[in-house]
């Protein structure tokens, strides 16, 4: 594992961007700062220092977004044909495949991803973005029999829900808020997104971008500023019909009580800790690298990250020093290392909670068996973690119960498909996981008998929205994907006409 410095300059449009003296907010389609006149600072996570500093926004602010998104809401919006919405998300696709890399790199500065790793991300972007453009004409009700007397005709309509409330977490802002804007746009709803403080400047470029290319004022808002006060005064505001959230699941229940106001609909992404289960027929030269980029890719801050690595016992051995190998090829490094495969964590917070976790693990009596500790030298500065495997690892162990959110894998033994499908159940979260086999019999069992919202075989990570991702348990509800995805972003009007 090498390190090395940053080494990628930065373009001129990234840079214009990143050299503004504050970010606004972006609301009613014009750069406005928060009424209080405050601001935040968030930093670059591969140096620690200060970015960009950005409007401190609260309930004014969000008042004033959520008045400008209902306006559009009822507006002219309102009377956008199916096909003028399809053709606005194709706009939107072409204007993005141009300017992919200005964006890839001020994500890259702000939550640190590797620069390379996200301009892999592009292809999923415009994945997303021509799902949802067919998805804009895809909307329809039914027309349905009835038994009432007389000539009675009866159907469903389906209707765009409303003003649209959507909290975005730090670890993939880029691509993560298209779920939401592809949704709204293809839906007719409008939207007012509040971004996590660490990784704000994407969404707010984006909203400036997709309004050159298009959207009108009002559809889509940013407001920015912490969790609590501006993220509580949009998951509570009375004039917003529904929340999308992704983050953590204790934010998750404060969202669900700050929506009872309104009886908000709400679509909850939350935590996860899944299990990637390795039996012994499986192929190891695609097991190996699966199962330790499942758990590595994105410094481990992925909510479906396979952080617990069942291992079936007669491998345990081989499995382990072949990841360990595998660790011996990845780069970790500065976001702008063109070579980088992986980046700091986001914040001195999150450095400072995944050491903790590592002391807990050795506490506990797990086997550290590589890393441990934050990177120093050239990368000092930053928020770097080692990439860390712990061997020996009990499901009673809190490092196997607790998301760490970074870059631990944690070696599990077991001895059959019913202690790995056991193992596996045993945990509050349900939202990834995967088994590799190259028996059908045995990946079949273990995918029917996981209580998971997405499984993965012979595989991990894979995501199309044709396909859909889902969670259950503590994981949250409401799919992301598929015209399931749509459909909260609808209603349903029965309708009764008499003739
Ligand atoms: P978080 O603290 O829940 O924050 C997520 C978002 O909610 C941020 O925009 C945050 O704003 C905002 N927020 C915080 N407190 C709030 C409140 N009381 N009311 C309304 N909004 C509030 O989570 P995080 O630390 O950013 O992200 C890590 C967690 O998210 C992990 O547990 C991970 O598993 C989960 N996650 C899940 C998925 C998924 O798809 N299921 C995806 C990514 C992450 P500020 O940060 O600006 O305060
Ligand atoms: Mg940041």
């Amino acid at each position: 594992m090498t390190t090395t410095q940053q080494n990628l300059p930065l373009c001129e449009q990234a840079q214009g961007f990143l050299s503004r003296e504050a970010h606004h907010l972006f609301i009613d389609g014009q750069r406005v700062p928060a009424e209080s006149g405050q601001t935040l600072t968030t930093a670059n996570p591969s140096t620690g220092q200060v970015l960009a500093r950005l409007a401190a926004g609260g309930q004014a602010d969000v008042d004033r977004a959520v008045l400008a998104a209902r306006r559009a809401f009822e507006g002219q919006w309102s009377t956008w044909t199916p096909y003028e919405r399809q053709g606005l998300l194709t706009r939107i696709a072409q204007v993005l495949d141009e300017r992919f890399e200005e964006l890839a790199q001020i994500e890259a500065m702000d939550m640190g991803a590797p620069v390379s790793k996200l301009r892999g991300a592009k292809a999923a972007l415009m994945k997303m973005l021509s799902f949802f453009a067919s998805q804009a004409t895809s909307i329809s009700g039914e027309t349905l029999m009835n038994g009432i007397p007389g000539n009675v005709t009866t159907m469903t309509l389906k209707a765009p829900v409303g003003v649209i409330g959507g909290i975005i977490p730090w670890n993939g802002a880029l691509n993560s808020q298209f779920w939401i804007i592809g949704a709204v746009l293809a839906s007719g709803c409008t939207a007012v997104l509040k971004p996590a403080t660490e990784a704000s400047l994407s969404v707010l470029r984006v909203a400036e971008i997709l309004h050159e290319a298009g959207v009108p004022a009002g559809v889509l808002n940013v407001v920015t500023g912490s969790g609590r006060e501006a993220g509580h005064a949009l998951a509570a505001h009375p004039n917003v019909d529904r929340v999308a959230f992704t983050g953590s699941t204790q934010t998750g229940r404060s969202i669900i009580e700050a929506s009872t106001v309104n009886i908000k609909k709400l679509q909850l992404e939350l935590g996860g800790k899944s299990a990637d289960i390795v039996f012994a027929d499986a192929d190891l030269d695609k097991a190996v690298p699966g199962a330790a980029m499942g758990v590595f890719a994105n410094s481990g801050q992925i909510c479906f990250a396979g952080t617990r690595v069942l291992v079936q016992r007669p491998i345990v051995e081989e499995f382990t020093e072949r990841v360990l190998a595998f660790m011996d090829t990845l780069r970790v490094g500065h976001s702008l290392d063109d070579a980088a495969n992986l980046g700091p964590v986001i914040n001195q917070t999150q450095l400072e909670n995944v050491l903790n976790y590592i002391d807990i693990g050795q506490n506990e009596g797990a086997e550290l068996l590589r890393g441990g500790h934050r990177l120093g030298g050239e990368l000092e500065n930053g928020y770097f973690v080692q990439p860390t495997v712990f061997g020996g690892v009990t499901n009673q162990m809190r490092i196997a119960r607790e998301e760490i959110f970074g870059p631990v894998l944690s070696i599990m033994p077991f001895d059959d498909v019913e202690e790995a499908i056991a193992i596996a159940n045993d945990n509050d979260y349900g939202l990834g996981g995967a088994v590799w086999s190259q028996n059908i019999s045995t990946a079949l069992r273990v995918l029917q008998g996981v209580h998971t919202g997405t499984m993965w075989v012979n595989c991990y990570g894979y995501i199309d929205p044709l396909v859909g991702f889902n969670g259950t348990k503590l994981s949250g509800y409401g799919s992301k994907g598929t015209s399931a995805h749509m459909d909260t972003y609808l209603y349903t009007k029965s309708v009764y006409i008499q003739l």
